[in-house]
């Protein structure tokens, strides 16, 4: 017996048709790529998305025609996305910190058709453009008085382009299952590979961050997604903030302290969610100024590891509340959050520092395990770790073309390629990744532990960890450390101040000082490269 409910299938578009209805005159805020701070709101951003879907099938592009876009958090980057998607289109961010010829070689495997590009990225794309086949058109978001001059054939400025429709249009009557966004995972090994969002994974995804034990946001909120879109979806909030009607700051292509911090005064954002790296720099900016932070309610950090320090910061000095995160591009992105269980409401101080130092717990919609290498599962006991598997309706199943096949299994199951453990609450804490766990003697150390203590030092501006041979126990820690500006820590002075904090066996043989440690494009520690910097290194006795 089938039930009698209607068959309203879940589709992104409809999410910006509601916050229309409901919301339309909420503001979407943007640090404009020209320079200017513009303002439009949900009704304007519904109208423009049907212009660009109209435009898009004018100029003859079809459902499930992947379609690029290259731009920074702004009100345009959105509507292109929503228009794209409401045409049957599907969005395709491309980051643009991979080197240029990994973008070529991304836009040539998911044969993008058209792409919508910043002014800031011209120069990149007059690079790229002739080495995509299938390329036919771009689309430079600016309007006609901005536009740049360029060798390129077939460029339009998005304002002129839009304006050559009436937005009278009907979205796409879409199965929910059809594709509408794709992202590539960095490639840090091997060729990136391309994850494929459904419109109804996207809708699910956003109605799981929204709620209150995940990123708890409403109509009251003001959200900075400093995270970018091209970024694991801006962690599903380019969808979360039209479907609950918040209101919308986009800090365009400045990510410093001072930029950041001016919009999170000005606007009187509530909410905001990045990388720790941007919270490093906001927090230097309060430092060195005095300012403080009124209207921030709640921050979310996740991307790599949130050090302790950092929430310490946010809640004591700023009063502004950390949720720790961890997802991934598959997971479109979330797959944990450390919003406090009833369990834990009581833990004050470093009690409750130690627990939003673990990555959270996995909403509804998110299953899942740690297990060991033969797919046993392993206890939930706080301390014991495994190979940490997920699934749910917001995982990816594969990946584009078929790459990757081992990483998913008859059951579901995905394998994140993260080291993790779970505690008896469900919270779970992410100990490494399986590449660049150290194995010591048969034993496994936590680079991400020694890292977040090491940055805890009042001389350390960054710390890395990565394992170096050695002929006795196969590999030991060696902590690298890039001391804060006018500090020169001593490698003693660092070491004295971890000793009793782990394990013995755990604590780095040694210590090196650098000027900078190498970032990938999604602002996390490159470890094979530093690894290949300290090939040769060898360790004191
Ligand atoms: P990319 O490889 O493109 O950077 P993702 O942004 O999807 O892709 O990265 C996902 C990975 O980032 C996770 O598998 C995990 O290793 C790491 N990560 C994400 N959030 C956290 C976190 N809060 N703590 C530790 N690691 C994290």
């Amino acid at each position: 017996m089938l039930g009698l409910m209607q068959d309203w299938p879940l589709l992104c578009h409809k999410i910006l048709d509601h916050a229309a209805t409901q919301h339309g005159r909420r503001e979407i805020v943007s640090r404009s790529v020209e320079g200017p701070i513009t303002r439009t709101t949900y009704a304007d951003a519904h109208l423009r998305a049907r212009k660009v879907a109209m435009m898009l099938e004018r100029e003859g592009y079809a459902p499930g025609d992947r379609i690029a876009t290259l731009a920074w958090n702004t009100a345009r980057h959105l509507e292109a996305w929503y228009g794209i998607m409401g045409m049957g289109g599907v969005y395709h961010t491309l980051n643009p910190r991979l080197f240029p010829e990994q973008i070529a070689w991304i836009m040539n495997h998911a044969e993008d058709k058209a792409l919508f590009v910043d002014l800031t990225f011209m120069p990149l794309v007059e690079k790229i453009a002739p080495q995509v086949k299938s390329l036919k058109q771009v689309i430079v978001l600016t309007d006609g008085q901005h536009m740049p001059e360029t060798a390129l054939d077939n460029v339009v400025a998005y304002e002129d382009w839009i304006a050559q429709a009436d937005g009278d249009y009907r979205w796409k009557t879409l199965d929910e299952n059809a594709a509408c966004g794709m992202c590539y995972t960095s490639g840090t090994t091997g060729d990136p590979k391309g994850v494929v969002y459904s419109h109804r994974s996207n809708v699910l995804h956003a109605m799981i961050a929204v709620q209150p034990d995940a990123m708890g946001l409403s109509s009251r909120d003001v959200i900075l997604p400093v995270v970018p879109m091209f970024h694991a979806n801006a962690w599903g909030l380019a969808q979360s903030a039209p479907m609950i009607g918040a209101k919308l700051v986009m800090p365009g292509g400045k990510m410093d302290g001072p930029s950041i911090y001016e919009l999170l005064d000005t606007e009187k954002v509530t909410f905001t969610a990045a990388v720790p790296t941007v919270w490093l720099m906001l927090l230097q900016h309060l430092e060195e100024t005095g300012k403080k932070l009124p209207h921030l309610k709640k921050v979310v950090i996740g991307g790599s590891a949130c050090p302790r320090a950092m929430t310490r910061k946010f809640q004591d000095n700023y009063d502004v509340e950390v949720i720790h995160a961890w997802g991934m591009t598959e997971m479109s992105p979330l797959g944990s959050l450390g919003t406090i269980k009833p369990e834990y409401a009581d833990l004050e101080g470093d009690a409750r520092l130690d627990i939003q130092e673990k990555q959270g717990f996995a909403p509804f919609g998110v299953e899942m395990k740690v297990t060991d290498d033969d797919n046993v599962a392993r206890p939930w006991d706080g301390k014991t770790f495994g190979r940490l598997k997920v699934r749910g309706p917001a995982v990816a199943k594969g990946y584009y073309g078929g790459a990757g096949t081992d990483q998913f299994d008859e059951e579901g199951w995905f394998d994140t390629g993260d080291v993790a453990h779970i505690d008896p609450n469900g919270y779970m804490q992410i100990t490494d990744r399986a590449k660049d766990v150290i194995k010591s003697g048969g034993e496994w150390i936590s680079t991400i532990d020694l890292e977040n203590l090491a940055v805890g030092h009042p001389d350390v501006a960054e710390a890395a960890v990565i394992g170096i041979r050695h002929p006795k126990w196969d590999e030991r820690p060696l902590l690298v450390v890039v001391p804060k500006k006018d500090r020169e820590p001593a490698k003693d002075d660092i070491l004295g101040y971890m000793e009793g904090k782990v394990a013995k066996w755990w604590m780095p043989n040694d210590v090196v000082f650098v000027d900078e440690i190498p970032h990938t494009a999604t602002g996390k520690i490159q470890k094979t490269t530093l690894r290949d910097q300290f090939r040769d290194y060898t360790l004191p006795d």
